[in-house]
């Protein structure tokens, strides 16, 4: 693909004119230039809008001010942060990152790319903007921001998400930043992404790029970008018993290689269907029968969509009068005012909030 030299330097010009002139997105990491917070904000934004994340933002910078702080947190302090963010593995990689930067590194964040790179929970868009806003290194961000606004510019109809996608969409931003300025250059063209060049129904009439850009005359706004894959997601039932013995209940931690690893739970029965009470009392991971023939109450249900699995999770409660032994390992009768030391998942949360057991 072949673009003008002029298409592609009004391209940065006007970039970076209205960064300078009309960019009004105001976040607390903007002009940042300790690497360490850049980093942070960047685990935090993966997946996350930046509404969203910045109220997570603000309570780790002031919980862990410097990487040796973040270093020394306790796991579950660190996670009880993190909870209701999702995607809990960010949590995990930036725990073992500062660790790693603290020990091995002298608590001294890298200040190459391709040192950088090299850090768990790292990859090429989060390297790129740690070098860039830290360090002015000349290295191009490419995220869906610039991914959407490239492809309507130039009118590239290549998936982004293919591997020919990535490598046009990668050169050529690299060939459009502004090499004197590519902290400026790539904050502009994601907050132009975010606030201009929207997903649905861009602002082309405030838009400094409307000029020249292919989407804008062609009207192809709603068309570009063009994404290749679609995402298969897999329907998962859950069913969390609520075991509660006077003033404690029952959780584990959850299982590495699964959703929301680290995290814990209350008892999960999970099946490929939805079980009412009566099906799920005669589940073979059911083994709360007694001989006053009690059964779980009903609380409801909730649904959490993540990005490759739908979670239908059904609640239940049950009385068991005494702390018994639940056959599953790792798991522990914990004080109800103890709970909030625990980090859960964001529906767990939802459903003991409404028990009021915070
Ligand atoms: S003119 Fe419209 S489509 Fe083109 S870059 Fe600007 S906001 Fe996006």
């Amino acid at each position: 693909m072949e673009w003008s030299k002029g298409q592609k330097s009004f391209f940065t010009k006007a970039l970076i004119h209205w960064h300078e002139t009309s960019n009004e997105r105001s976040l607390p990491w903007k002009e940042e230039k300790d690497p360490y917070k850049i980093w942070l904000s960047e685990i935090i934004l993966q997946q996350t809008r930046a509404q969203q994340g910045l109220p997570y933002y603000l309570r780790f910078t002031e919980a862990y001010p410097t990487v040796k702080d973040m270093a020394a947190a306790k796991d579950e302090a660190a996670f009880r942060l993190w909870q209701g963010l999702g995607y809990y593995n960010r949590c995990k990689n930036m725990l073992a990152t500062a660790r790693y930067i603290a020990s091995e590194l002298n608590g001294k964040f890298p200040d190459r790319y391709e040192e950088i790179i090299k850090l768990k929970g790292i990859g090429p868009y989060t390297a790129a903007a740690i070098a860039s806003f830290a360090y002015g290194l000349p290295h191009a961000v490419v995220d869906g921001n610039v991914y959407r606004v490239l492809s309507r510019y130039f009118g590239i109809d290549t998936p982004f998400d293919s591997t020919e996608g990535k490598k046009v969409f990668q050169q050529l931003a690299q060939e459009l930043l502004h090499k004197d300025d590519s902290a400026g250059y790539n904050q502009a063209i994601m907050d132009l992404g975010a606030t201009v060049c929207t997903p649905q129904q861009p602002l082309c009439a405030e838009c400094p790029l409307q000029k020249n850009c292919i989407a804008y005359k062609q009207q192809l706004t709603g068309i570009l970008p063009v994404r290749s894959k679609k995402t298969s997601v897999r329907k998962r039932y859950f069913h969390y018993l609520l075991l509660r013995a006077n003033d404690k209940i029952w959780i584990r931690k959850r299982p590495a290689k699964d959703i929301w690893e680290n995290l814990h739970e209350p008892y999960l029965i999970e099946a490929d269907e939805v079980l009412k009470t009566d099906k799920l009392i005669k589940n073979k991971a059911y083994t709360f029968n007694n001989k006053k023939g009690q059964e779980p109450e009903y609380e409801g249900f909730l649904t959490q969509r993540l990005t490759h699995q739908l979670i239908e999770t059904h609640f239940f409660s049950l009385q068991v009068g005494e702390t018994i032994k639940v056959p599953v390992d790792g798991g522990n009768w914990v004080a109800i005012n103890e709970l909030k030391n625990y980090a859960f998942p964001k529906t767990v949360v939802s459903f003991l909030e409404k028990k009021l057991y915070f």
